[in-house]
Formats: structure tokens, sequence, C-alpha cells
């Protein structure tokens, strides 16, 4: 596969994620998330039926990472790290199993962690006050997906799930697990909208709008962490950073054991996949 350089990129931001970076590249270069895929060598074809697959989220095979750190003018590793295998060493479900169907081996994502929607911080998406960040919005952070990641230490709010527009999680793409991101052929959005098709009305039978909500301007309001919840937090990210301590301090009034199991044996982790919050122990 062969793809030119693209005329303008992008230096991704602390903990991105690689669709996020994709709604910030097109929308520099005001282009639709389905053309970049293509150019940036995601998709075989620009057309909206060719998806990217949701693996991608993962991380990207040699070839592809190869292309896409070309025509992206990123380094190998910045290529590398848009992705949650990043977190692999630490966080072991970060990464991509492979199963027998039929006669071939199959590269399957762990269906009850990848999912396209994610969760969110709306003052992290306002962004840093930066020229960039305030024209194409701030990182939709990797760090986000993860079940260990409930709450941001910075801003001390618990994450957002759904969009309180349309009431849908956010980048959720219904109707498959295989596709990247919604409404990809539309290049009207800006990366911090949300991109659920909301039912078609009587004027626009054909072309049904998209819901359009600022994720960066969804209230605080609601239940804040508390310190211990947030110092719990801090211990996590501390964790799941592959270049911290392999231990971190105990955050008081908290147990242990749900790290310890999650983090280094491999076992279950306690909880809730689709609310990203832990169960009471
Ligand atoms: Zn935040
Ligand atoms: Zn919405």
């Amino acid at each position: 596969m062969h793809r030119a350089p693209l005329p303008r990129s992008l230096d991704p931001l602390k903990d991105e994620s690689l669709p996020g970076y994709l709604l910030r590249l097109s929308h520099r270069l005001d282009q639709a998330p389905a053309r970049i895929m293509f150019l940036t060598g995601l998709t075989a074809t620009g057309n909206a039926q060719d998806r990217a697959r949701l693996s991608v989220i993962v991380r990207l095979d040699p070839g592809t990472a190869a292309v896409f750190s070309t025509t992206t003018q990123l380094t190998p590793e910045e290529t590398s790290a848009l992705g949650l295998n990043a977190f692999a060493s630490r966080y072991p479900y970060a990464t991509l199993s492979y199963r027998i169907r039929g006669r071939t081996p199959a590269m399957l994502p762990e269906r009850w962690l990848f999912t396209t929607a994610t969760r969110y911080c709306p003052r992290c998406l306002a962004g840093d006050g930066s020229a960039i960040q305030e024209e194409h919005g701030g990182a939709w952070r990797r760090s986000w997906r993860l079940p260990p990641v409930i709450a941001c230490s910075r801003h001390r709010v618990f994450l957002h799930h759904l969009c309180p527009h349309c009431r849908q999680p956010a980048h959720l793409a219904p109707g498959t697990s295989t596709r990247l991101l919604a409404r990809i052929k539309d290049h009207r959005l800006h990366p911090l909208q949300c991109r659920t098709t909301l039912p078609a009305t009587g004027n626009r039978p054909f072309a049904p709008p998209s819901c359009g909500f600022r994720f960066d301007t969804a209230s605080d309001a609601g239940a804040q962490p508390t310190t211990e919840q947030l110092a719990l937090q801090e211990r996590l990210f501390t964790l799941l950073n592959a270049d911290g301590p392999a231990q971190a301090p105990k955050a008081s009034g908290y147990r242990s054991g749900w790290t310890s199991t999650s983090f280094k044996s491999g076992g279950s982790p306690r909880c809730c996949p689709a609310h990203g919050r832990p169960e009471p122990n």
C-alpha cells in the first residue's frame, strides 16, 4: 500500500486515542474522517462502507503502522502510543487476542472492553487554552476507555459516558461493533461534537441530522468524587503508567485487592464495563 504524506499533520496530544487523533486531523485538514482514514492507510478505499477495523484502537499491524507514520509524519513511537496496547504491560486486557475461526486465526479485541464508545471529562476536552486545542479541541484520551479509569483527578470529576442531549454513549457507532467512528463521511462535525444520528425528520427524510452537542459544554453538576476516590484514581494511574513504579502507595480507606488482582494476575476486573465504575467490594 502506498500513500503520500499529508500536506499538514498534527502532533498527538498526551494520552490521545487513535479515534480522537483522526477527528482532530480531519478537522484540521477540513476533510471527512473517512477520507483521512483512507489517506493514512487505515482503509483501502474512501467509501463509508469501507470501515477501519475496531482493533486499530488497540494497535496497528506493522504494515499499516508504517503507512500511518509516513502519511502523518509521526514517529513509529508516536503512532504506537495512540493505541491501547501501550497499556498492555500494566493492564493485560489492553491487547488483542487471537482465536481460530474456521481455518484462519482471527484477531479479536475483548468485546466487553473495546467498544467504539468512550467516557470523557468535559473540561479536559475543552483543551488547555493553546491555539491548536482552541481550534480542534483537547484529546479524547486513551485512558478514558479503560475500566480502572473512572474519574479525572485534575478536574476532580467523575467521567461522563452519555451525551447529555441525545442520551447515547459518546462515540457509539450503533449497528455494528466493527465501525471505528460514527458518521465518518460527515466533514461538518467538530471533533468535540456528538456524532449520534438522530431520527429522520419530515424535512430531511433522507439525511437524518447528527446530534451535534459539544461534549466540552457538558455540565459538571452531579456527584463529585471524594478525596479518597481521587487518591485511589491517582494510584491506579500510577500503576497504569508503563514508566511508573510497579507499586504505588496505597490510598487510604480502600482495600488493595482490586488493583493487585486486575493488574498482576490477570483476574477479572471488578467493574461495570457499561459505566466504568467499580463495583463495591
Ligand atoms: Zn479533566
Ligand atoms: Zn448526542
